[in-house]
């Protein structure tokens, strides 16, 4: 079967339903969602929406506990604060509780899905050095575990001695290394490249190929300005950093 992993989409629903789009065209069977529904963009509540119905396996993002109240906002820089009270105050209260019963983690067809660190789910830390990647390597049992959270996607792989990072579009796995994989982000993108992001894995094949979907970046703007929301979050839309 293939696979759809969508992160980190912040509430920015132009993006979004171009992803689904792209997913529906891709052929994949399922599709899991690694947290971080909202805060930043504009329409929160649609994307969940769009989602839930959707989703088979979905864990908890840092910005959706922040919105339910579960994060000290001190942790977040002004414009993510801002956000988040913003989105505490919209979220309609379904989806707040939909959200609250999310995981931090799960194992999802044989894979390890995660927010932010199989180690530690809860602390929120970043996977973005070979370092960091070697020590999260023994946090998990499964083969592969598919991440989100720093927005730049990527794969990191293991025979138990080097570690190895690769940001090519499209990895060949192989047998016998385990992988750590950033999915990359659906609604703020920020590894240089506007474009929304999500992973297909292909099971049968055994690669995983990093997708970008053109969406419409100035209606999501748009949203983002007419919320009165921080304008800095509609303007790196564009600039996909
Ligand atoms: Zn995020």
């Amino acid at each position: 079967m293939k696979l759809a992993l969508l992160s980190d989409v912040h509430g920015n629903l132009e993006a979004l339903d171009a992803v689904l789009a792209d997913v529906t065209a891709s052929g994949a069977g399922a599709i899991a969602c690694l947290g971080d529904f909202v805060g930043y963009g504009a329409s929160p509540n649609e994307c969940v929406a769009r989602l839930r119905p959707r989703v088979e396996a979905a864990v908890l993002g840092n910005h959706d506990a922040a919105a339910l109240g579960r994060l000290t906002l001190g942790r977040f820089h002004s414009d993510a604060a801002t956000t988040a009270r913003w989105t505490d105050e919209h979220l309609a209260p379904e989806h707040r509780e939909w959200l609250g019963s999310l995981p931090m983690t799960v194992a999802w067809h044989g894979h390890r899905i995660v927010h932010a660190t199989p180690s530690d789910p809860e602390e929120w830390h970043y996977v973005l050095s070979i370092e960091d990647a070697r020590y999260e390597f023994s946090a998990f049992a499964e083969r592969a575990c598919f991440i989100g959270h720093s927005h730049s996607p990527g794969v990191f792989g293991t025979d138990g001695g080097a570690v190895t990072y690769a940001r090519s579009a499209r990895v060949a796995l192989e047998p016998g290394i385990r992988y750590i994989v950033n999915v990359g982000s659906v609604g703020q993108p920020r590894d240089g490249d506007a474009r929304a992001a999500w992973l297909l894995y292909d099971e049968e094949h055994d690669t995983v190929e990093h997708r970008r979907v053109e969406y419409d970046i100035e209606r999501a703007s748009a949203r983002i300005r007419d919320a009165g929301l921080p304008a800095f979050l509609a303007e790196r839309l564009k600039w996909g950093e």
